[in-house]
């Protein structure tokens, strides 16, 4: 029972990994893209199943299928972590459909869609906001009237958790060291990004609130703001809440400030004098120094600052620029560890420096199967 099936699926997408988790060699990777967009092609998720398991035919076997693990956008205050998956969590993961109106449907069909096609291989629910559980009150409670608190679900949850799960740990492989002996600050920068404040192997805040438009500037995501300027809009547009907040997610942040989702492209325009593009990486690496400031007095010592995803990962640029100037706070940079390419887990500060400063590469699904495969034993 080696192989692990991995399901990540967006509104009108599937991405899937098949695992080998003797050798934690990836056996197939894949995508179904436009599901529900154009008629005839894939209509829905489930459809998008059977696409998926012709496309592993041959590679898949099923009499070595230990699992299906399911990455799930919102589990709320309900799920701490991952969940072998049964009538009644499908239905827990359905009432938490209005704090992720896009997400969770799309989880769920995928879901039912794998229940049917393994009906006898264990499925497992990987929360994206189960590593946040852990955010003391303080943290996670919004100045709100009770009722929003306590019947319509309003507080930070946070997201990316897999993601710094896994980063935080391998960070702290990096550093020699448990996980339960160091600090860190993990800073996910991909189309999304969060900021998390790990203490001891815990989340105790993120950047990311009761949806994942809170925080940093993202791709196409504005992050903080303040949240009148909301009805403003809409006083002085005729916009509604709606489509304030579509435009606050999907046409905002990068896209919006330097005409670009995309931060390669965005790094070109800056680089040949675009006024805009230089704003936007300004104040994107602005935004996230603000955070480490914030988390550095949350967490009173930290060991470390990782830097992940697309963004973390390749751009020298973001990774400087998010920590210039905090030298007298023991973080700095070294420009030719920072300027090196590599795909590994590395140092990127000086020797001298009290704080390490480190790039983790993210691997959700790994982290997704190992999860799933602890669960079933
Ligand atoms: P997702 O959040 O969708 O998982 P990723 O973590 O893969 O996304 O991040 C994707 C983003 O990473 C891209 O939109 C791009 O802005 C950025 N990116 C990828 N490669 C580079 C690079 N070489 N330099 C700068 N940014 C990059």
């Amino acid at each position: 029972m080696n192989q692990v099936l991995v399901l990540n699926s967006g509104s009108s997408s599937i991405k899937y990994q098949l695992l080998d988790m003797a050798d934690r060699s990836r056996l197939a990777v894949g995508h179904v893209e436009r599901i529900g967009e154009s008629a005839g092609a894939v209509p829905d998720h489930a459809a998008g199943m059977q696409v998926v398991l012709r496309e592993l035919e041959g590679r898949l076997d099923r009499s070595v299928l230990a699992a299906v693990g399911h990455r799930v956008v919102h589990g709320g205050d309900r799920f701490h972590g991952p969940t072998l998956i049964d009538d009644e969590v499908c239905a827990a993961i359905k009432e938490l459909i209005p704090l992720a109106p896009l997400h969770n449907p799309a989880n769920l069909t995928l879901i039912d869609a794998a229940r049917a096609a393994f009906p006898d291989v264990p499925q497992v629910a990987v929360f994206d906001t189960a590593f946040h559980q852990t955010l003391p009150p303080p943290a996670h409670t919004y100045a709100v009237p009770a009722a929003w608190r306590e019947e319509l679900g309003v507080r930070r949850y946070g997201f990316h958790g897999t993601s710094h799960q896994y980063v935080s740990r391998r960070a702290a492989e990096l550093l020699g060291r448990r996980p339960e002996e160091v600090n860190m600050i993990v800073l996910h920068l991909g189309n999304g990004a969060s900021a998390c404040a790990v203490r001891q192997g815990k989340s105790v805040d993120t950047s990311m609130g009761m949806t994942p438009l809170e925080g940093l500037i993202m791709g196409t995501r504005s992050g903080d703001l303040d949240p009148a300027i909301t009805a403003y809009i809409a006083r002085r547009t005729g916009q509604s809440a709606e489509q304030t907040d579509e435009v606050l997610n999907k046409a905002s942040g990068m896209q919006a400030l330097g005409g670009s989702n995309d931060m390669r492209d965005i790094a070109t325009a800056a680089a040949g004098g675009d006024p805009g593009a230089t704003l936007a990486l300004d104040a994107y690496c602005y935004r996230i120094r603000k955070y480490i400031g914030a988390y550095l007095a949350v967490l009173g010592r930290i060991d470390a600052v990782v830097f992940t995803a697309g963004v973390g990962e390749n751009d020298p640029d973001v990774r400087a620029g998010a920590v210039a100037g905090l030298e007298h706070l023991g973080i700095a940079i070294s420009p030719k560890r920072n300027a090196a390419r590599s795909r590994e887990a590395r140092y990127i500060s000086p020797f001298w420096a009290a704080t390490a400063v480190l790039v983790v590469p993210t691997d959700e699904e790994i982290e997704i199967a190992d999860q799933a495969l602890a669960l079933v034993g």
